[in-house]
């Protein structure tokens, strides 16, 4: 019911301002989640561009604060900002540094949350569950403070974390927004897609991001979006990167690196191929896969030639191989 939707958008808006208060005015929230963020590399004015915040080590304070304001219990449970247990309440990101996420217009759906310690028994991040405002598939963080940028510069930078996203606008660079660690999906592609045709996919040095951003992008080629990816050295992500690398030399490193995703694509297979006649088999047909999506003809043809090339086999049996499929679709 609409009523319901917004007093859950008014008490995630609340909880916002309370988180982001308590980080800039509270003696616990100065000493450990705004020292916190100093040491991340984040401004004052990243911090309030963002809305970051921080959510006391208390086992209610926030559902207190919010109750006495007159939020009412029910809209603090459906948001997941208060876990309910019998006649207890609980605040979900006791003692987290906090980052809201905004929709595209800017209205705050929900919170992912990051604990300080280095405990690696606890979850990294914690996010908000699932409601009737916030549906992980269906949001990119960052979207709300990218949107203009993106729109003028006609391209987006897709990442994995908030912290990338952080680093990035403190480096200068507006034009970036996250999955947030999730595959990407169609929802989220179709959020970029009203903004810009043009995607650069940023993905962390290792080989879990690069695995997980290979497979997201058969998505993009189909909303029929030009995609480019580009990788960074071992162990790095884009915010560490960002973070030690001056601005001019950061958006020489993007402009010489990243490359269009078929040639990338193809080229990462023939590493992995290794010379292996069978397991180069399965990989051009996984990259035939990938061209297949593509809904536009004339594009199709220039990736065969260009695949062709890279993976140093006939058009013939790429053209041949991408009949097959295209066949098995209809
Ligand atoms: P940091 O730099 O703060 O350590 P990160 O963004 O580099 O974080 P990654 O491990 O690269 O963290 O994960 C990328 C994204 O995946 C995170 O920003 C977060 O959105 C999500 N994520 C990571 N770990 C978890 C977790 N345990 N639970 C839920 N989401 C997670
Ligand atoms: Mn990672
Ligand atoms: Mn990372
Ligand atoms: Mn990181």
């Amino acid at each position: 019911e609409a009523n319901e939707k917004e007093s859950m958008y008014l008490v995630s808006e609340f909880a916002q301002k309370y988180f982001h208060n308590t980080l800039i005015n509270s003696d616990e929230g100065k000493a450990i989640g705004y020292s916190y963020f100093k040491e991340r590399g984040f401004t004052g004015e990243t911090i309030r561009k963002f809305g970051l915040g921080y959510s006391p080590e208390s086992w209610d304070a926030f559902t207190k604060e919010a109750l006495g304001k007159g939020y009412r219990l029910e809209y603090l449970d459906k948001t997941g900002l208060t876990i309910v247990k019998e006649d207890k309440q609980f605040d979900r990101f006791k003692g987290r540094v906090m980052f809201p996420i905004h929709s595209m217009s800017g209205r705050v759906l929900g919170f992912g949350g990051r604990i300080l310690t280095n405990d690696k028994k606890a979850a990294k991040y914690l996010n908000s569950p699932e409601s009737d405002i916030y549906h992980k598939s269906k949001v990119l963080y960052g979207i709300y403070q990218a949107k203009q940028a993106i729109a003028k510069l006609d391209n987006c930078y897709l990442v994995e974390g908030y912290t990338d996203v952080i680093q990035f606008n403190q480096a200068g660079i507006e034009n970036v927004v996250a999955s947030s660690g999730t595959a990407l999906t169609p929802d989220q592609i179709r959020l970029v897609n009203r903004l810009t045709k043009n995607i650069t996919v940023l993905f962390d040095g290792d080989a879990a991001g690069l695995r997980a951003s290979v497979r997201g992008v058969d998505l993009i080629l189909e909303a029929g979006m030009n995609v480019k990816v580009c990788s960074f050295p071992d162990g790095e992500d884009p915010d560490s990167f960002a973070k030690k690398t001056p601005y001019e030399e950061l958006i020489q490193y993007l402009d010489a690196n990243a490359k269009d995703f078929i040639q990338f694509k193809a080229s990462l297979l023939m590493r992995e191929a290794n010379n292996d006649p069978i397991k180069k088999a399965e990989l051009i047909r996984d990259m035939v896969t990938s061209i297949s999506k593509i809904p536009d003809r004339i594009k199709r043809e220039i990736y065969i030639q260009e695949c062709s090339r890279i993976m140093d086999i006939s058009e013939q049996v790429l053209v041949d191989t991408l009949a097959q499929l295209v066949q098995k679709d209809v």
